[in-house]
Parts: structure tokens; C-alpha cells; sequence
């Protein structure tokens, strides 16, 4: 017998989803991420007493199913509404996590099997049964798959297993973004509510989390654009917390930067998304799935996920 109903590869929010709804459906389910900890893209750094978010900011709220993710979430006070708009008020909340986006996805891996430092290097399909193998030569066995990393390594996975891909998954790239976070030696210069969507071509966000209210003293984050990041992209650490901190200057009005720090997202922003909340492969029981397919923003990525256990679950059913 395999050890695991499912395996799900990848502890960002879209795996975690995944993962808590199959754990709900009394299914043995394990997941593996090659991070530190869990979260993915939902990311929140520590630097002193400072605390900043430095993958997704913020979410929006547009279906229903994630409304009522997101009403639990409230109901525990884990989130809370920032602000109605950047600039203008457009009426759509912008919802954050009290504590930071991550805590978001802590709160979802809460009882469940995940493994970090588990980074995924290959799967193969044997006498019915998947059988992943990680990069320190450990293997585990599963019934199905769910993987949940960026789409062309997710498909390389299963590649030799299944042949007949669609072609146009590894093709898929990627935008990047290369992001500053900084400590403040006092408030920034940024207006209420304490951020800026696209202010130049160069910057795609910039927020001051102080006054996002996550963090007890001053501290900035600021995304750099797709085109910005991928022009840079090659420079060394050194050159490009200075060509951050150069960005950053119009933003930080009478304050100083104490602390720097420079992170890259290679795999930021999927460039094309499609339809379908994820892709299934009914023979070989795997799910490929994540915010390609539920739409580049946390709530895609949590579609996504809902819908890879829906069908998981039902083919576990079959199976029993
Ligand atoms: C800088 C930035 C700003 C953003 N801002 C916003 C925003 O303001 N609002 C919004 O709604 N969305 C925003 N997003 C998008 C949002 O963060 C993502 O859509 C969402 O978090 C994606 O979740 P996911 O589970 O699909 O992918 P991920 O969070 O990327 O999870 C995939 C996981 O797979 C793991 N993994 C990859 N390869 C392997 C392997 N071989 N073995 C094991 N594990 C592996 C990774 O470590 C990762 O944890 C932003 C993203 C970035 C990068």
C-alpha cells in the first residue's frame, strides 16, 4: 500500500488549500516543499523589530468560496481590511493578514504533514502508485500527485510518465521581480493608506508597513517592475540593493534606510494563465495546479487548490 492517499508538491497557498481540504476528507495526504518553511509566495520577513511582507501585499475578495475562506480568517482575527484602493478609492477591499500575508498560510498548514527543506526532484508513475523522489535520494510513495511548483518544472515532473504534454506549459515563463526591504529611521513619505501601485515604470509597488499596520517600527518594501527586475536581473546583490535604494529615495521623504535587504523572485508572476482552475490527468491520477491556472493573485491560487482536491477526493472515492 502506498504511504499517502496524495502527495502535493509545494507549500504555497495553492498546495496548503489542496492539502487542508484532502486532510478534511479524511485522506492521508503529505506535502513537500523545498522552502525553509511554508508559504511560497505568501511571504513575510522579520528584520529587527520589523516585520515586512515581500511577496503578495495584499488580496482581493470576488467569489464566494473565497469569501467564506476569508470570513473564517476574519472570525479569528488573522485578517482585517487595509484599505479601499491605492490613490483612489475604488470601493474593492484590499485585505491583508494581521500578522502578515504568511501567517495566512501557517495558519492553513496547521496539523497538517508538511515537509520543508523537501525540495521535489523527480515523480514516476509505478504499478499505479506515484513515486517521488527528493533531492537527497529519499523517496515516498503516493496514489495520486498534485504538484504545485511553476508550471514547466511541475510538468517536467511527469513528463516521462505520461508523454503527451500540452506543449504550450513549457512555454510558460514567467515575470520577475526583484524587491528591497528596508528598515526606516522614521515614517516614510508615502500618503495614506501607506502604499503606491505602479508610481513609475520602474516600480510596480512600494509599501510602508508601519502604516499597512503589520510591522511596530518603520519599514518599506518596494517591488521593482517586471522589465526593471528582468534588466538587472544578472547584477550582483551589492549593485542592485544600491539601485533599490535609489528607486526607494522619492518614497522615504525625511527618513534614512537603517537595514537593506535585496530578494529576487525568479517565478513571480505566471505570464499567461489559463481557463481551467487546473489540469488533470485522469489515467496517471495528477494534478497539475497553482495560480497559472486560478489567475495570478492569491485567489486564484486558492481556486486553484480548491479545485485540485475536488478532484483528488473523487478519484481516492473511486479507488476505495
Ligand atoms: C512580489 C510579489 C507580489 C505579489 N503581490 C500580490 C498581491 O499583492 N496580491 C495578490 O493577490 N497576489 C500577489 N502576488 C501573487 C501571489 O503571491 C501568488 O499568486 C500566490 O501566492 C501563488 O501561490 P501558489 O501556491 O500558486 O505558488 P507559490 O506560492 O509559489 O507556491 C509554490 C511552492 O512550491 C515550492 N516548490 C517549487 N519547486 C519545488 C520543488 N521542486 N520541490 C518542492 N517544492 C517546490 C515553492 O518553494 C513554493 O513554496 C504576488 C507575488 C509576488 C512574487
Amino acid at each position: 500500500m502506498p504511504e499517502a492517499d496524495c502527495i502535493v508538491v509545494g507549500a504555497g497557498l495553492s498546495g496548503l488549500v489542496t492539502a487542508r481540504h484532502l486532510a478534511e476528507a479524511g485522506l492521508n495526504v503529505s506535502v513537500f516543499d523545498k522552502g525553509r518553511s511554508v508559504g511560497g509566495r505568501l511571504a513575510t520577513r522579520r528584520i529587527g523589530d520589523a516585520r515586512l511582507d515581500h511577496g503578495a501585499q495584499f488580496f482581493t475578495v470576488r467569489t464566494d468560496r473565497f469569501a467564506a475562506q476569508v470570513n473564517d480568517w476574519h472570525a479569528r482575527g488573522l485578517t482585517r481590511v487595509w484599505c479601499t484602493g491605492f490613490g483612489e478609492n475604488d470601493g474593492h477591499d484590499r485585505w491583508i493578514g494581521t500578522d502578515g500575508m504568511n501567517s495566512l498560510a501557517k495558519d492553513l498548514a496547521r496539523g497538517l504533514d508538511v515537509r520543508v527543506d523537501h525540495r521535489v526532484f523527480a515523480a514516476a508513475r509505478h504499478e499505479h502508485n506515484w513515486i517521488v523522489t527528493c533531492d537527497d535520494g529519499s523517496t515516498y510513495e503516493s496514489s495520486t500527485l498534485v504538484l504545485t511548483a511553476p508550471v514547466p518544472q511541475s510538468f517536467s515532473f511527469i513528463f516521462e510518465a505520461i508523454g503527451e504534454l500540452p506543449r504550450e506549459f513549457f512555454a510558460e515563463d514567467h515575470d520577475r521581480t526583484i524587491a528591497l526591504l528596508a528598515t526606516l529611521s522614521c515614517q516614510s513619505s508615502l500618503p495614506e493608506p501607506g502604499a503606491l501601485q505602479s508610481p513609475s515604470d520602474d516600480v510596480a509597488f512600494v509599501v510602508d508597513h508601519s502604516m499597512k499596520g503589520i510591522s511596530a517600527v518603520p519599514a518599506l518594501t518596494l517591488n521593482a517592475s517586471p522589465s526593471w527586475s528582468e534588466h538587472y536581473w544578472e547584477q550582483p546583490i551589492e549593485e542592485l540593493e544600491m539601485l533599490l535604494r535609489a528607486l526607494a529615495e522619492p518614497f522615504i521623504g525625511e527618513a534614512q534606510i537603517a537595514i537593506a535587504q535585496v530578494k529576487k523572485w525568479r517565478f513571480a508572476t505566471p505570464r499567461a494563465t489559463w481557463t481551467e482552475p487546473c489540469w488533470a490527468h485522469h489515467e496517471a491520477e495528477v494534478v497539475v495546479a497553482g495560480d497559472a491556472f486560478g489567475g495570478p493573485r492569491v485567489e486564484g491560487a486558492f481556486l486553484s487548490g480548491v479545485a485540485a482536491a475536488e478532484v483528488i477526493t473523487q478519484w481516492c472515492t473511486q479507488r476505495r
